[in-house]
């Protein structure tokens, strides 16, 4: 085993670990009846390893105390990241192992195929999600989206069950352009309760003496990103504008759910340096009832605040989620991202 001793006799408050106090509709062979009712996980703790942020969060909101959590990224750019020696470490001593897949993380490559060999359950979130594919000529030829969804149709049975790391070295550009398949499934509410159900399921299988606890912790969760869907659909159900410009491509599945066009400066990854075509390209579109571009702080701010002194376009604040520190929640600054779409597209 490698567990450690779960050390802390600390009592966990369900209500007060979940992202919301919403008291969440539970499963009905669990009996539960008082909600602020203290529950203690129990037994060692589970030794899980997330490589993001976003993944990070779900572990700690649904594992509470019966986890020790290792964050590889933490608060950095996961397209850009070198493993250290103490995180293949970690890795290997985990229980269980987390990743995004879909070339998010083309510094864990390696890892997942050793975790295979060792007593490692990993969960590659691109395995048990149907990802879209953006094809990188047709955006770098017409810049925009206007094929995307003919294209996440075509694509999507061909490569069906082949969106996670094992297929990985056939995509020759993948990373390297504009193209590829999008791992920004964090940032959609409702795939999110996918990822969710798949943590609880594995950390229940694993350790059976938490299941209630997960399960709670799970369901907890689960309300509280029904809300956050509930509260895009609102916000974003009646609007004058539907293009917007965003720093890099992380936006597809809330553009593709919410029913709004993106024009990315930058790739599927903050790595992808936009061409001059691609700026040309975009201060025409900006000329065509655009008003705001969506700004990261991260390395392609630079061509962003270029296009928007070029433009006159305002900048408004965004931030993909995947580099959330320890202080921020995820819930708090999706609904700082749903506030500046609300402005960018001018809904009601
Ligand atoms: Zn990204």
């Amino acid at each position: 085993m490698k567990r450690i001793l779960f050390l802390s006799a600390a009592l966990v408050v369900i209500a007060g670990c979940s992202a919301n106090n919403d008291v969440a509709e539970l499963p009905e062979n669990i009996k539960f009846d008082d909600p602020m009712q203290e529950q203690a996980a129990s037994g060692e703790q589970l030794q899980v390893v997330a490589s993001f942020s976003p993944l990070a969060y779900l572990v700690e909101q649904i594992g509470g105390e019966a986890v020790a959590m290792t964050n590889i990224v933490g608060a950095q750019d996961p397209h850009d990241y070198s493993l250290s020696p103490q995180d293949v470490v970690a890795f290997e001593q985990a229980d269980v192992a987390l990743l995004q897949g879909a070339g998010l993380e083309p510094w864990a490559q390696d890892i997942v195929t050793q975790l295979a060999d060792k007593d490692v359950t990993s969960i590659v979130v691109a395995d048990i999600l149907e990802l879209v594919e953006v094809d990188g000529k047709e955006v770098d030829e017409e810049h925009g989206y206007d094929d995307h969804d003919d294209h996440a149709d075509e694509h999507h049975d061909e490569h069906e069950g082949e969106e996670g790391y094992d297929d990985h070295e056939e995509d020759d550009h993948h990373g390297h352009d504009h193209g590829g398949i999008d791992p920004h499934t964090w940032l959609d509410p409702v795939l999110s309760q996918q990822v969710v159900t798949a943590i609880v399921s594995t950390l229940s299988e694993i350790d059976p003496e938490n299941t209630e606890f997960y399960a709670i912790n799970g369901a907890n969760l689960t309300t509280s990103f029904a809300a956050l869907d509930q509260a895009y659909q609102d916000g974003l159900g009646s609007c004058a504008r539907s293009d917007v410009i965003v720093s890099h491509d992380a936006f597809g599945y809330l553009a593709e759910r919410y029913g709004f066009e993106l024009h990315p400066i930058a790739g599927l990854s903050t790595l992808d340096v936009p061409s001059a075509q691609t700026l040309a390209t975009l201060k025409g579109e900006a000329e065509e009832g655009i008003t705001h571009i969506l700004a990261e702080e991260n390395s392609v701010k630079r061509f962003a605040e270029t296009l928007a002194s070029e433009t006159g376009l305002e900048i408004l604040p965004i931030n993909a989620l995947a580099e959330l520190g320890a202080e921020e929640d995820y819930f708090e600054v999706a609904r700082q991202n749903l506030a500046s779409l609300k402005v960018a597209l001018g809904c009601e």
